[in-house]
């Protein structure tokens, strides 16, 4: 053992740094069923047992060779092996690396575009959802008309029963919202309790239906903190969009907004057309 050379010693550590990249690798590929992008646990396991085997393996030829190489210099092939065993390591680990990096950038790119509370998208994430939309609607052809939202009394929850109570309503009311509107339609969060609905295919007038079906969903499906004969309610503004297009939106949702004051006005709980 006195006679090892700084080459034995060299490849001896080289082995053991193999032998950690291995485990190191393992543990990245199991880390990889986190989550919705993870990958299926046959290719996992067959990948971890493998990558475990070739730690052992690297492990014990190091202790063979720390016998049988005293004194004389390591030989070339050995050399060649190591490196192969040490590539197949590195590699899955620099792939684990980049799919956790590129999950982690869709991850934060989707949160950006969505409001925690209800997992609606927020006002860049329905503007981003709104111009797909209008591009299918403009090749479909037809009216879209666009509606803003806006849960009534909604203060008085919050003062009343707290803000968490105000949470739970704006959740409910989310969910119920998404339950009633139809398939293709785009609900977004615009901020504190106010919400916009696109709707592909309707103008202002057929609209109405639609809306008066996700106020009564609203109504009847969400629980009022207060209990009893409270209800929560929303009124709803919907105004026609002049073309399919991101640029008509705006002045439809100001238009839409025009209508929700009036509603507001008329007693609240309705929804209205624009103009
Ligand atoms: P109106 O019928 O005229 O719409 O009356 P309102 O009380 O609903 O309207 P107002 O705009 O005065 O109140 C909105 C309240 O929404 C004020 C704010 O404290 C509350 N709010 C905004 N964002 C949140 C939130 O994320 N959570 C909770 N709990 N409350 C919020
Ligand atoms: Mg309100
Ligand atoms: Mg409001």
């Amino acid at each position: 053992m006195d006679s090892m050379t700084a080459w034995n010693w060299s490849f001896l550590l080289l082995r053991a740094a193999t032998s950690v990249t291995c485990v190191v690798a393992a543990v990245a590929v199991a880390r990889h069923g986190r989550g919705r992008h993870g990958t299926g646990w046959g290719y996992r396991a067959a990948a971890i047992l493998y990558l475990l085997l070739l730690a052992a393996l690297t492990m014990a030829e190091g202790y063979r060779q720390i016998t049988t190489w005293a004194g004389s210099r390591t030989p070339l092939l050995d050399w060649f092996w190591l490196g192969t065993d040490l590539v197949i390591p590195l590699a899955v680990l620099l792939l684990a690396i980049l799919r956790e990096r590129n999950a982690l950038a869709g991850q934060l790119a989707a949160a950006a575009r969505h409001d925690p509370l209800t997992g609606l998208p927020n006002r860049a994430g329905f503007a981003e959802e709104v111009a797909q939309a209008l591009a299918r609607a403009a090749r479909a052809g037809g009216p879209v008309a666009a509606a803003m939202l806006d849960l009534d009394r909604f203060k008085r929850v919050n003062d009343g029963w707290g803000h968490a109570a105000g949470d739970a309503v704006l959740r409910g009311a989310a969910d119920a919202m998404r339950q009633a509107m139809r398939p293709g339609d785009i609900l977004g969060r615009m901020g504190g309790e106010e919400f916009a609905l696109l709707l592909p295919g309707l103008d202002a007038q057929s609209a109405l239906p639609v809306l008066d079906r996700v106020r009564a969903a609203v109504e009847q499906a969400v629980p009022h903190p207060g209990g009893g004969e409270e209800r929560v309610t929303l009124s709803a503004g919907v105004a026609t969009l002049e073309a399919p297009r991101p640029e008509a939106l705006e002045a439809a949702l100001r238009a839409a907004d025009g209508a929700l004051y009036a509603a507001k006005a008329a007693g609240r709980n309705r929804a209205l057309p624009a103009g």
